[in-house]
């Protein structure tokens, strides 16, 4: 029989998740002889093969793929004969290559979840058990390629029966490079506030699990970062969790053992189970039965954050209470998410006790969170699992770009030829901690892709703390190390409007071109104007946009004070409405504020001091909420928002009067008619049909595709039926909707 060469070049991802040695065995089923490496743009076979051989080969390939793997296209080309009389792994060393890209963090996988519970496996009840299919690798990496020697793995030295599995490529840990074994693996700690227990192993887990059960606080470390952790069924926990992290309402997420634990406390649909039990194990957004549930989870808000156990930590801690966890970042209010027992000591006030482990946390990553609506995945939180990934671009840039994103929710993304990669989730830039922090994640993309941008896009609002990062790097590289300043390029600055980049993001994700109508539903952003625009309806390309329609403009009373504080803006309606007669009508605004206050905002409003001019649809949410006595201060971001999805009702019609001329819509006629309304959810559920007219009403004057995105479209009654109306509308469903996509809309815009 003869015998061809054939070079086999398979792109996607394909490196870091046992795809060598898959081919390996491949190669030794079929009796294929020839080689297998990692290439600069994915892996390379080469093969000695006949036609028939080969493709039964590939279709092998496709059908047997490794769980992380995933293939984006396959090149088959035959080359000059090369006789191979076995078949090899050549490793990335000795082809010289780097690999380029960072497989995310994953849950473990079913067969070592099966190990972990064997008692006849040396691995039994081990809390590190991994394999090449699965656990850490994103928040444990210094530098690339993935090699063991880069990771925080590098301080173990594997035992003997270790190093045997790593070695083999017939093993499923071939090149795993985070295994361990009790012997020689990374190992738990239990402290109390000052001290280690001395407690190990079984034991320790055991004592661990009866704090929880006794209605104590655990700080516990996972893979990018540490949870504070209580029983979620115990109310007297949850409220001390409450008291101690001052943090009133804002919802917790909760850890269930399995599926059917999950289902005993939210209805879940296929997708969202799917969701749940995916490889990411991100925290899903469900609507929650609360008959058979702890109120003080998500006070006065109808959905919950559930997710199941990723790591064989988790697995062994929910099965020894066989009960619900509270488990929620550990971090302080606006900072990022705690990843070393120093940063922890802050929370010394929080937790009981912490539940340690001595692998060392590279690059923080927070648990992301997804919801579904309409059958369709919306990312709100893209962190663990997911990041950073890859994401092909419409067009190829010219330049390297590094883009700083907003300042909320914020990420920032690198991008070169027709790639970009977005980092997770950071966190608001509030605090000097979370700007430590942000400037360290985009040292992390620097030194992990070897990468040095030569423009930076940044918000055009001049006080985001984002915007004075790449004011600062900016002036940094331009004025040197003095060699690199006689060489280096001089790194331009580029300013992008805050709701141009929410839709470009989008347009990013789906790979659009042309043009497009884009409705940007938001909190605020700074605007062309200098006003805080929110509620804006954009023509917009790769080159620019035009802004066609937007919410009338109102005035924030007491400026950032208004964005916490919903009566604020609804008050200012009421004066637009009714001048001073504000003073003399009784409702829930109104009441909530003293004469001398009303009189003193009064006079604000009139003069415009400290009360800036928006167009929000946040605020407007606010305000609503705010008229009909739902929420007058707000202790968290979108509160106010979740409240009134909480009192949707899907049975009521109708909706309110809204002016639309030139290119003002004026919402004081809506909150007129909200006024004279008795009823509460007739209120609320027509004021949310109300916003899905308005977009109605501007759509139909442009043939144009319809792109959602901004975060007022992470609430899922006003995304579903804006998505029931007009269902060719476009969202992204890889990419947040909130500022968590700015940084990637940044990156596009020409
Ligand atoms: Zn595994
Ligand atoms: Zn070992
Ligand atoms: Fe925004």
């Amino acid at each position: 029989m003869e015998l061809f060469t054939y070079k086999i070049e398979i792109d996607g991802t394909v490196q870091g998740v046992g795809f060598r040695p898959f081919i390996y065995r491949l190669a030794l089923d079929h009796n294929l002889h020839g080689t297998v490496l990692n290439g600069p743009g994915g892996v390379e076979i080469t093969l000695n093969a006949n036609e028939e051989l080969l493709q039964t080969f590939l279709r092998a390939v496709q059908n047997e793929l490794p769980p992380l793997a995933c293939i984006d296209h396959i090149k088959t080309i035959q080359i000059p004969s090369k006789i191979f009389t076995d078949f090899q792994i050549i490793s990335t060393e000795e082809s010289g290559e780097r690999t380029v890209r960072i497989p995310p963090d994953v849950s473990i996988c079913k067969a070592c979840e099966a190990e972990l519970f064997d008692p006849s496996d040396r691995r039994y009840g081990y809390p590190f058990i991994t394999c090449t299919h699965c656990g850490v690798r994103y928040s444990i990496i210094y530098d690339l390629p993935y090699d063991r020697k880069n990771t925080s793995m590098k301080f173990f030295k594997m035992c003997e029966a270790c190093e045997k599995e790593y070695t083999d490529p017939l093993d499923r840990r071939y090149h795993a490079q985070p295994i361990g074994c009790w012997e020689c693996g990374p190992s738990l700690s239990l402290w109390d506030k000052n001290e280690e227990l001395g407690v190990r192993n079984e034991e320790l887990l055991e004592l661990a699990s009866q704090l929880l059960l006794e209605g104590k606080i655990l700080a516990v470390k996972g893979v990018g970062g540490y949870h504070l952790m209580c029983d979620a069924t115990n109310e007297a926990a949850v409220a001390k969790l409450r008291e101690r992290k001052r943090r009133p309402a804002k919802p917790f997420a909760v850890m269930v053992r399995d599926i059917s634990r999950a289902k005993e406390l939210a209805h879940i649909n296929t997708q969202e189970e799917k969701l749940l039990r995916s490889k990411e194990r991100p925290i899903v957004l469900l609507n929650a039965q609360y008959s058979v549930f702890n109120p003080e989870i998500a006070p006065h808000i109808s959905r919950i954050g559930l997710f199941l156990p990723y790591t064989p930590l988790h697995l062994l801690l929910l099965q020894k209470l066989n009960r619900p966890l509270v488990a929620t970042s550990a971090n302080i209010t606006d900072e990022p998410i705690c990843t070393n027992k120093e940063s922890l000591y802050k929370l010394k006030g929080v937790y009981d006790y912490v539940l340690d482990h001595d692998r060392d946390i590279v690059n923080g990553c927070d648990d992301s969170v997804v919801m579904v609506v309409n059958e369709q995945q919306v990312i709100l939180r893209r962190a663990r699992g997911y990041a950073p990934a890859s994401i092909k671009l419409p067009y190829t840039l010219e330049k390297k770009v590094l883009a700083l994103g907003a300042n909320q929710k914020s990420t920032v993304a690198i991008g070169f030829d027709n790639e970009a990669i977005l980092s997770p989730h950071i966190g608001d830039l509030d605090s000097i901690g979370s700007v430590e922090y942000f400037k360290e994640n985009i040292q992390n993309l620097e030194r992990i892709y070897n990468f040095k941008a030569e423009v930076l896009k940044h918000d055009k609002h001049p006080n985001y703390e984002s915007t004075k990062v790449a004011k600062e790097l900016a002036l940094r590289q331009a004025q040197g190390p003095s060699i690199r300043q006689a060489q280096g390029p001089v790194t331009e600055l580029v300013e992008v409007q805050h709701h141009y980049a929410h839709i470009l993001a989008v347009m990013a994700e789906k790979q659009l071109s042309g043009k497009v109508l884009g409705v940007a539903f938001d909190g605020t952003g700074y605007g062309d104007d200098a006003n805080l625009w929110g509620g804006e309806f954009l023509i917009c390309d790769y080159r620019g946009y035009e802004r066609v329609a937007h919410l009338n403009y109102f005035k924030l009373i007491g400026g950032a004070k208004a964005i916490k504080e919903p009566k604020r803006v609804a008050l200012s309606l009421l004066f637009d409405l009714y001048g001073e007669e504000v003073l003399n009508l009784k409702n829930p605004t109104t009441e909530s504020f003293s004469t001398v206050e009303l009189k003193s905002y009064l006079t604000a409003w009139k003069k415009g001091l400290n009360a800036p001019l928006s167009s929000s649809a946040g605020r407007l949410f606010d305000a609503v909420a705010s008229l009909l006595g739902i929420c007058q201060t707000m202790s968290f971001e979108g509160e106010s928002g979740m409240m009134l999805e909480a009192l949707y009702d899907a049975g009521i019609d109708g909706h309110y009067a809204f002016g639309y001329e030139d290119v003002k819509i004026d919402i004081l006629p809506i909150i007129k008619e909200i006024l004279l309304e008795e009823d509460t959810s007739v209120a609320v559920s027509k004021f949310f049909h109300t916003l899905v007219e308005i977009i109605l009403a501007v759509q139909k004057q442009y043939d144009l595709p319809l792109v959602l995105s901004g975060g007022v479209f992470q609430n899922r009654i006003l995304l579903g039926l804006v998505l029931d109306k007009i269902p060719d509308a476009i969202i992204s469903n890889a990419i947040p909707p909130n500022d968590g996509g700015i940084a990637l809309g940044q990156v596009i815009a020409k």
